[in-house]
């Protein structure tokens, strides 16, 4: 595999919190009918931290001039990024990191294939070895921490509900290998295909549910399931209304440090979806809002970040 052409400088702290890395497709293999694994392979990926759970990092493929070399490898990139004009500006997109290997240098990514598509998933079916993105991801020897886990198990918390829909999959793999082996619960995941939920693992304290949506609208399944698992998990009921979000103009992504109460929830998919979950838990079954994490990871007619 050709070296990685050095376009720009790259003048970040060693002590960042998070570092930009230059990386090639090393591999691509379909997971499947709906899950590409791509392997990225980076000479600074060494420095990408990995400490599980539902990490979030920055995928940054080229935008529509089709290169990544007007990105800045400067702590404040994203400014950087921000001020370049429409058709020079890279695609940034959210994932989740299923696996790290810094002593091999490489960074495992899964990603949905999906209708409409947009540039990540796109960048996912086409790929070849070799093309070339930047990962945006912890840095091992940051300062401070630069967030970007969600799941936040309280203390006190010894059932968890986990829910979400195939774009949670990768976290929810991530968040069952993590889970202290004393919590109980329940872990939903609703996936288009029959194939797409073999890749989760399994945690003798919770029982894995995969719900194949087929034709079904996205969250029917999920919805449904939530209804019917959630309150034999529940045992204190609050029932505070949610304020409404409205998912087509605010982002919907609470995450709170934790309550005191033994169940905790960590929701994410569609933001509909989502909205609509937390209104079951919360408002109708009376789960306390303070342990329950709801992420919007992506919004149906939506790209990201418009
Ligand atoms: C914290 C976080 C972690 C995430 N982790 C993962 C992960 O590990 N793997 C993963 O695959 N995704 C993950 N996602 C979701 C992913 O960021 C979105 O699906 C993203 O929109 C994909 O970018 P795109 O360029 O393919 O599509 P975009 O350009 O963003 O969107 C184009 C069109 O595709 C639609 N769309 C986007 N995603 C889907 C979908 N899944 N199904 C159907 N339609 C869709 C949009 O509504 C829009 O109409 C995560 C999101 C967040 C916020």
């Amino acid at each position: 595999m050709p070296p990685l052409a050095v376009s720009q400088p790259d003048t970040q702290s060693p002590d960042a919190p998070f570092l930009l890395h230059r990386v090639r497709v090393a591999r691509r293999e379909r997971l499947s009918a709906g899950f590409v694994r791509l392997t990225f392979t980076g000479p600074t990926l060494d420095r990408f931290a990995d400490p599980g759970l539902d990490q979030r990092i920055k995928l940054i493929l080229p935008g529509e001039a089709g290169s990544l070399d007007d990105l800045r490898f400067v702590d404040d990139w994203y400014g950087a990024w921000r001020g370049l004009p429409d058709e020079r500006r890279p695609v940034i997109r959210t994932y989740t990191t299923r696996a790290v290997r810094p002593a091999a240098r490489e960074v495992d990514v899964d990603l949905v294939l999906h209708e409409p598509s947009g540039p990540a998933g796109r960048f996912a079916a086409g790929c070849r070895e070799g093309d070339e993105a930047v990962l945006c991801g912890p840095n091992v020897r940051a300062a401070t921490s630069g967030g970007g886990i969600d799941f936040r198990l309280p203390p006190a918390a010894r059932r968890v509900l986990v829910a979400g829909d195939e774009t949670a999959l990768p976290a929810i793999a991530r968040i069952l290998e993590a889970l202290p082996l004393g919590v109980r619960g329940v872990a939903l995941v609703e996936v288009p295909s029959g194939d797409d939920g073999t890749q989760l693992p399994a945690h003798p304290g919770v029982e894995v549910r995969v719900l194949v949506r087929g034709s079904a609208p996205i969250g029917s399944l999920l919805a449904a399931a939530v209804r019917e698992t959630a309150p034999r998990l529940v045992t204190t009921a609050v029932g505070e209304e949610p304020e409404d979000v409205d998912v087509d103009v605010g982002l919907l992504w609470e995450v709170p440090e934790g309550g005191d109460g033994p169940l905790y929830a960590w929701l994410a998919g569609e933001a509909g979806v989502i909205k609509a979950l937390r209104r079951l838990l919360v408002a109708e079954l009376g789960v306390d809002r303070r342990s329950v994490a709801f992420m919007g990871y992506w919004r149906r007619g939506r790209a990201e970040g418009s």
